[in-house]
């Protein structure tokens, strides 16, 4: 397998890494089994969070004997110091370590958020107390949100940054990527099948490796996935030829109308909808376990049948998505699966 240096972390990962949202899905035999054979093609880097379920007691299962030869990231999205700290804790528990090479901030992708966990009594100050005590080896912060990443990597704060990165989500190509890579700061490219909306597998691992300083980390599910993205990575040969650059230029026409990256530029709601996770139901059914989707969702759609229909939302979106009637599409499809037991 290729390797590639992460930033100023000074790890040597493997060039593709491992997701683990998907990992919930299998049974847990069958997880462990993709993490295996992850392993065999000569994967080393395994992101995941305390936030996605079981994901890291599989993960902890599927390393042991093997904590020496990998690298394990995982995020919290506690915001205060103490339930970082204990959250820390149970990660540690769970993934069968005691110590982690990257801990992240998860998901701060608003203002408020950002300066919440810098200031006093946020999650950075466990990060830093975790880090004297050896418990975490490197800091990282994971955003949707291109203005905060930015702000991070400037910041000097974090040694990886973890942002979506495909090829509908490419804005980070122009400001993000080039600037971490000046900063020496490891960028972790998420979502590089834009959450299973891209089609084919080798178009978006092709477009992603482009980037010499970029290390993907698609969410695996299947031992048949990691085969093949590992194939396309060892393959080498990652120039778009005329006709795939011509897919991917109708493929990102087709979705830059209706795919939501996340960003959190459409807030706020006057009636707090939390319209990211609105726009998304259907990527979640995928990715998610069907009990985890229904009381996730659930919250978050009955408030979205509350919808003003006020429209300001959308003029704040820079991709200017049609908001309201993707927001209809959700409470549809959500009352579908719910309505299928
Ligand atoms: S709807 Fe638009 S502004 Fe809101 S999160 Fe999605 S892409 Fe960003
Ligand atoms: S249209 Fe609906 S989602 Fe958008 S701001 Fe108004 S109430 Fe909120």
């Amino acid at each position: 397998m290729r390797t590639a240096m992460l930033g100023k972390t000074g790890l040597e990962v493997s060039r593709i890494g491992m997701g683990g949202i998907p990992l919930q899905r299998p049974s847990v035999e069958e997880a462990v089994r993709v993490v295996h054979r992850a392993l065999d093609l000569g994967v080393t880097f395994f992101d995941t969070a305390a936030g996605y379920g079981e994901s890291e007691e599989r993960f902890g299962r599927a390393l042991v004997g093997r904590r020496g030869s990998v690298i394990i990231a995982t995020k919290s999205g506690r915001r205060t110091e103490e339930e970082a700290a204990a959250e820390l804790e149970r990660s540690l528990q769970r993934l069968k370590t005691d110590y982690l090479d990257i801990w992240q901030l998860h998901n701060v992708s608003n203002a408020e958020t950002y300066d919440q966990v810098l200031g006093p009594g946020g999650a950075m100050a466990a990060a830093r107390k975790a880090l004297q005590a050896g418990k975490i080896r490197h800091i990282g912060l994971s955003s949707h949100n291109l203005d905060i990443a930015i702000e991070a990597v400037k910041s000097g704060l974090f040694e990886t940054i973890q942002f979506p990165f495909n090829y509908v989500t490419r804005e980070p190509a122009d400001t993000l990527i080039p600037l971490a890579a000046e900063r020496d700061v490891g960028f972790i490219g998420m979502k590089p099948f834009a959450g299973g909306m891209l089609g084919r597998a080798d178009l978006s691992i092709k477009y992603v490796l482009q980037f010499d300083s970029v290390i993907p980390d698609p969410g695996i599910e299947t031992v048949e996935e990691i085969e093949e993205i590992v194939g396309l990575v060892e393959d080498g040969d990652w120039i778009l030829s005329p006709a795939e650059l011509e897919e991917i230029e109708a493929r990102r026409s087709e979705l830059g109308t209706q795919f939501c990256r996340q960003c959190g530029y459409c807030q706020p709601c006057p009636q707090e909808i939390r319209i990211s996770m609105a726009m998304i139901t259907e990527a979640m059914w995928k990715l998610w376990p069907r009990e985890i989707f229904m009381e996730w969702m659930g919250g978050v759609i009955e408030t979205a049948r509350t919808c003003l229909k006020c429209g300001e939302c959308e003029s704040r979106c820079p991709y200017e998505l049609p908001i309201r009637e993707r927001i209809g599409e959700s409470i549809a499809f959500f009352d579908r699966v719910a309505a299928e037991g």
